[in-house]
């Protein structure tokens, strides 16, 4: 299985980030574009929740093509 990176996204669609070169989790990032400030540790939280999403989408995508219902 390869590894997969997920970017830190802004609602505002930016992926620029002000954060420190190693963030810690209680670490306070920016929004280059819009100025949202944003706790690492919840950024972490949301990443690891769509990165779990995407993988179950594909697993099922690939159960279908298998020809699993
Ligand atoms: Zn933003």
């Amino acid at each position: 299985m390869t590894s997969q990176t997920v970017n830190i996204l802004c609602s505002c669609g930016s992926d620029k980030f002000e954060s420190p070169r190693n963030p810690k989790a209680s670490d306070v990032i920016i929004c280059a574009r819009c100025g949202v400030q944003k706790k690492y540790r919840i950024l972490q939280k949301e990443i690891a929740s769509k990165v779990k999403k995407k993988v179950e989408a594909d697993f099922r995508r690939m159960l279908k093509k298998a020809g699993f219902k």
